[in-house]
């Protein structure tokens, strides 16, 4: 009955599958449902297609008369698909997109309708901020906040909307969204490494900020889905035996994709495609039921919104395919966790890869200036680094026997490393000339580099032409961590340059300056330089030794966010400034909690409305039978052949017992941390006293299990939601 009522509603909510002929090509349905270039070229006037052609490339902010053009021609494209609706596209900080569809017609004045889009409802609008978390930035008498249009990223169709990228802040332009201060961080690089290019190459007037992402997640039958309350209610299972096959075959990565699973990631990739999500890899994962889809990489702030569109783009067409996705960072105990490995690297408008190793001299000590500020940066905010992607969800996968350890550390390769060894151990540059230092950086030849051994149990490794940040959750949005990456190695960049500049004032030859600099911060940032095993224990007591950030602690790890260096770093470059850290921290602190309770709460309910009732009922069974066969056999030869059963029984009431006396405490100890005020102090008690409680519970139930009769779990099993 429940279920049917549920369909009802999703069946009214997903959205109708794209069609695409069997004969046609992704080149020709790539980008189909985005107001991309080339339809602005077909839709707008020649003078504002070049307008917005500068706003995009060049940073430009558009005029009056280039946004009324823009409004009209979106709504013209959009209309001539078939759209009837468009909404402002926005992530808030609840960490998801947020939409409020509005028809585009209105009262033609003669009793009938037309259907318009002005610039300013293009450009600005107004939703309910109320609604959204703000960390206490709008007071509640004060709910107003803005969307407002971002121009450097398309508006696109989903069903019958026109979507269009926006910004989300408050009325006094402090950041309610992921967004504002990605864009702030990308500019801030932007300027940053421009002036650092100045070095090398005048004629750089941007620098870009890539983006690859690589998506795991997991596909659950939906019907398997349907009867896990944990699953459906908190994304993960609360509880539920290690199956008797899992991942020790390793038999599933890079493994033959199964037909139903191939058949969804062909949809998938089709309407990623038509979304202009340059989607290139799909492939099976570690873990059972686990798997991966990439795209090609591409500008930072258009690869995050392509993210988030993915992530729900995912859900819909796995419903489609009777298929639940779960883009939980860990879903199941004891097998990998999910996450999205985000490649990162910086290049330029005229087409240098900063982050690759260069054909000459010159290249290579731009390359080497590049990786080598990088390294400071995150040596210098390592602690930040992890907390932008800590999550209650992300702590459960990083240190697990998959994903690197809650320690950010560097991976380079042995090639760079020995590179970097020679510059800071060689002190005889300022002996030779020009020529001899340009000779004395050893090169690295590209094709080395691609082949560096991987080491897989970094957390931030150079690969080649990029670095590739692992830590980041699956489910996260990925601008979390570009924002305090990009802040940092901003910041970074403007202290190198400063110091180089100093020393040429001083007299020294560029190239000199360039290496004493260099020297002096890859001396600074050698303890964040690991090469060794990431997922060892006794790398925990070394990284301690060097003074890397090692908590553990979600709501502790946070603490990051606000510490002086941070708040500097932030301010410094302009992305952020202290009241919306402070507002963020609030709302991750509360996050946070809530997370944890919810599932303290969903732990209870199924403890003692499922799993007791399950339990005592098949131990009430046995019972049953004891006593048979002791009014048949007599008591002691009845007892003596029921032993099992009633050591059985025996086991069963004993962790019935203490189900019921944790689940009781579980309640107490929410009681007690819900009255303590302070957000931060709040979170701690949930994360020291609630979730330690919930811990014990699962072993427990999990012992359940395997004792009781599996007719009568009602529960899926792993082996059943991993392996269909
Ligand atoms: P792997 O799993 O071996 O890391 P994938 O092919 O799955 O490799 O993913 C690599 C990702 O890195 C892709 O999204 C790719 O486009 C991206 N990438 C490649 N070069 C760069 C670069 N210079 N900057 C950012 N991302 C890059
Ligand atoms: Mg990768």
């Amino acid at each position: 009955m429940s279920r049917l009522r549920f369909d009802a509603v999703e069946a009214a909510f997903s959205k109708k599958p794209l069609e695409v002929r069997m004969d046609e090509r992704p080149d020709k349905y790539f980008a189909r449902n985005v107001f991309d270039r080339a339809k602005m070229k077909e839709y707008l006037s020649a003078e504002s297609y070049d307008r917005m052609v500068r706003v995009m490339d060049k940073g430009d902010v558009p005029d009056a008369t280039t946004i009324e053009d823009v409004a009209d021609a979106m709504k013209r494209w959009a209309v001539s698909r078939g759209a009837t609706h468009y909404t402002h596209w926005f992530s808030p900080l609840t960490g998801t997109t947020a939409e409020k569809h509005d028809a585009f017609i209105e009262p033609d004045g003669n009793g009938g309708v037309i259907e318009t889009f002005s610039a300013k409802l293009l450009t600005q609008q107004e939703p309910d901020a109320a609604s959204f978390p703000s960390g206490g930035i709008r007071s509640t008498f004060e709910a107003r906040g803005y969307s407002a249009w971002d121009p450097t990223s398309p508006a696109f169709l989903i069903g019958h909307t026109l979507c269009i990228p926006t910004i989300f802040v408050a009325y006094t332009g402090e950041a309610l969204d992921y967004k504002a201060p990605l864009l702030r961080s990308l500019r801030a690089v932007d300027s940053a490494a421009v002036k650092v290019c100045s070095l090398f190459n005048p004629d750089v007037t941007r620098v870009h900020s890539y983006l690859g992402w690589e998506q795991e997640y997991f596909l659950v039958d939906e019907d398997l889905y349907m009867a896990r309350p944990d699953l459906i209610l908190t994304g993960r299972t609360l509880m539920g035996h290690e199956s008797a096959k899992s991942q020790q075959l390793d038999d599933h990565y890079f493994g033959a994709i199964p037909e139903r699973v191939a058949a969804f990631m062909h949809d998938l990739e089709i309407e990623a495609l038509a979304l202009g999500i340059p989607a290139k890899t799909c492939h099976n994962e570690t873990a059972p039921n686990q798997f991966e889809i990439a795209p090609i990489y591409e500008e930072c702030n258009l690869a995050v919104d392509h993210n988030m569109i993915l992530m729900s783009l995912m859900k819909n067409v796995a419903r489609r395919h009777g298929f639940r996705v779960l883009l939980h960072e860990k879903p199941f105990k004891g097998i990998n966790g999910s996450g999205k490995h985000c490649n990162w690297s910086l290049g330029t408008d005229t087409g240098i890869q900063l982050m690759a190793p260069g054909k000459g001299a010159e290249d290579h000590l731009r390359f080497i200036t590049f990786v080598v500020n990088t390294l400071a940066a995150i040596y210098r905010h390592n602690g930040l680094l992890k907390a932008s992607v800590m999550s209650a969800a992300n702590t459960h996968r990083l240190g697990g026997a998959e994903a690197p350890p809650a320690i950010i550390s560097i991976f380079l390769g042995s090639e760079i490393s020995s590179v970097l060894d020679h510059i800071e151990n060689s002190d005889n540059f300022n002996l030779k000339g020009k020529r001899e230092l340009k000779l004395d950086i050893p090169q690295i030849p590209e094709l080395l580099i691609d082949n560096t051994d991987r080491n897989r149990t970094s957390p931030f490794a150079f690969t080649g032409n990029r670095f590739e940040f692992r830590a980041v959750g699956s489910e996260a949005n990925c601008a979390s961590a570009m924002i305090a990456l990009n802040s940092a190695v901003a910041q970074q960049l403007g202290m190198f340059k400063a110091d180089v500049d100093a020393l040429m004032e001083g007299g020294e030859e560029k190239e000199f300056a360039i290496v004493k600099t260099l020297r002096k911060y890859i001396k600074f940032s050698k303890p964040i330089r690991f090469d060794g095993n990431g997922y060892s224990d006794s790398w925990k007591k070394d990284a301690l030794g060097r003074g890397l950030d090692c908590e553990t602690s979600v709501p502790l790890i946070f603490d990051s966010y606000l510490s002086e260096e941070t708040v500097r770093m932030f301010s410094g470059v302009k992305v952020l400034n202290e009241s919306e850290l402070k507002a963020r921290n609030a709302i991750k602190w509360s996050t946070y909690t809530k997370k944890v309770q919810i599932e303290a709460r969903v732990m209870g309910d199924l403890a003692i409305n499922h799993i007791i009732p399950i339990a005592t009922g098949y131990q009430t069974s046995l019972l049953d039978n004891i006593i048979k066969m002791e009014t048949l056999l007599g008591k002691e030869e009845g007892d003596r052949l029921s032993k099992e059963n009633i050591e059985t029984v025996t086991a069963i009431a004993r962790n019935v017992s203490d189900i019921r006396r944790l689940a009781e405490l579980l309640i107490e100890k929410r009681k007690v941390a819900n009255l303590i005020p302070d957000v931060r102090e709040k979170a701690v008690a949930y994360h020291d006293e609630v979730a330690p409680v919930m811990e014990e519970i699962r072993n427990h139930i999990d012992e359940l299990e395997l004792m009781v009769d599996d007719q009568m779990w009602t529960l899926p099993k792993y082996r059943e939601l991993l392996f269909f």
